[in-house]
């Protein structure tokens, strides 16, 4: 039976919980175990922390899989799936841990189940280094629809750090396999937003956070908007969406302690110039959520097109250490050619 285990080594590369989460993803779909050592060896704190727990205990429920190591703390972990079960889910992280990374755990497998799911999470909606909601709902969902099955989701309730108490429904009509796409161009731009919310703060916060934005960039007054949304405790966000024709980019800042508006504004319009020097589609916090749904369809027999091909932004730790994940896992192909002279980066991703 051993045999059969994946070993995944936890500490490298980038060394963090994605490796836990795509792991455990990527063995939900092909049905084989996996043994991951080492847990987030990469950080201060390594081992589970609540929201990576909450991942894998999402994703024991959905394979109905068997599992030892699931505790804070713990640096291994042994999964055992089997068939996912498409179904109502409720998943409650108990801190302010990001929900969106959770969801992205198990949404493939239940992209692909025999049947519709719906899925409540609640936690963090809004957390630093993770895909707030609203990236997942205007850049990354488009995407997964664009392969064949159909996600909505649907805000209840906004959860910042450090109250959480967010909440978020999620609906999926699954399709037999993901089609891949291509993704080479941005197309026309359509519109371009900058939105900042408060929660149980002044509104100025968010009203100087989009004044820095609009001035920055030179956009117009009725790109902004500030507003104040009720939450558990206090909170800040602010992000800057440019949709074009064929992709969504959402560029996010966030407030905390110790930053003012104009600094976490500031944050954003960085990203903003930094994507907009390029003309590549993809930015960076997309490129590593992409991969993965893409590698499936590489993977996967039956579908139109198998894997893409993605124009991106120089790659991040994140994004090579998910490649050779992905590799490791799929067993499919995944080549990168850097594009001379704005340093963009084709991914092919094609099955072996
Ligand atoms: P850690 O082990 O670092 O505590 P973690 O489990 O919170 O990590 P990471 O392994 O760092 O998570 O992965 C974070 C994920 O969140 C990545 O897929 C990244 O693309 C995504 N992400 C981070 N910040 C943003 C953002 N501002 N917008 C969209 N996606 C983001």
């Amino acid at each position: 039976m051993t045999q059969d285990f994946i070993h995944i080594d936890g500490s490298h590369g980038e060394g963090g919980g994605q490796i836990v989460r795509s792991s455990l993803a990527l063995s939900l779909v092909t049905g084989r175990p996996v043994v991951i050592q080492d847990i987030r060896a990469g950080r201060s704190k390594p081992g589970l922390m609540r929201q990576h727990l909450t991942a894998v205990n999402a994703a024991t429920q959905i394979g109905n899989a068997q599992v030892t190591g699931a505790e804070i703390g713990s640096r291994s972990l042994t999964f055992v799936p089997q068939q996912p079960t498409a179904g109502e889910y409720q998943f409650s992280i108990g801190t302010a841990g990001s929900t969106t990374l959770v969801l992205q755990t198990i949404l493939p497998a239940l992209l692909l189940a025999e049947g519709p799911s719906r899925v409540v999470l609640e936690g963090g909606t809004h957390n630093q280094w993770a895909p707030p909601f609203d990236f997942l709902q205007r850049a990354y969902l488009p995407l997964i629809n664009r392969m064949g099955p159909r996600v909505t989701v649907e805000l209840e309730r906004h959860g910042f750090y450090p109250a959480g108490g967010g909440r978020f429904v999620v609906e999926i009509e699954p399709s037999a396999t993901l089609h891949g796409f291509d993704l080479l161009e941005r197309g026309e731009l359509n519109s371009r937003t900058a939105t900042a919310l408060v929660a149980n703060l002044p509104s100025n916060i968010a009203e100087r956070e989009v004044h820095t934005i609009l001035h920055k960039m030179t956009w117009d007054h009725e790109c902004g908007c500030a507003q104040e949304v009720p939450a558990n405790g206090p909170g800040n966000v602010v992000f800057a969406a440019l949709e074009y024709e064929h992709v969504t980019e959402v560029c996010t800042g966030f407030g905390r302690i110790g930053a003012s508006a104009e600094v976490v504004a500031k944050e954003v319009v960085r990203d903003l110039r930094n994507y907009l020097k390029s003309d590549a589609p993809v930015g960076t916090y997309l490129a590593d959520q992409l991969m993965l749904p893409l590698g499936i369809s590489a993977w996967q027999s039956g579908s139109h097109q198998r894997g893409g091909t993605f124009r991106t932004l120089p790659l991040t730790r994140h994004s090579t250490t998910h490649i050779e994940l992905l590799r490791q896992i799929l067993g499919i192909e995944i080549n990168v050619s850097t594009n001379q002279p704005d340093g963009s980066v084709t991914i092919h991703i094609l099955p072996t």
